[in-house]
């Protein structure tokens, strides 16, 4: 069953990789981050408000600002500023 969001859950949001460069590398790669649902879109479910839980700081994506956008394709292939549900291990 679809699980839907709802606030307080916590689920994974992905960081903005920096840019490819011409070989290939990345100085830093798409990371999964702890992120906290604060909002949900009452008519796209898929669309929250994140408060990102980074190493460093925290930051917030409300819906007043486009939220994020649950993004269910396999790590790696997901876009950054994008939500999901966390892997399991
Ligand atoms: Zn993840």
């Amino acid at each position: 069953m679809q699980q839907m969001p709802s606030v307080g859950r916590v689920v994974h949001y992905v960081s903005h990789g920096t840019p490819v460069r011409p070989d290939g590398s990345q100085a830093f790669t798409q990371q999964c981050r702890a992120a906290i649902v604060t909002e949900v879109d009452p008519t796209d479910p898929d669309r929250v408000g994140l408060m990102v839980a980074n190493p460093t700081g925290q930051f917030f994506h409300p819906l007043a600002a486009g939220g994020c956008v649950l993004d269910e394709a396999p790590e790696g292939a997901r876009d950054g500023g994008s939500w999901h549900w966390p892997e399991r291990v």
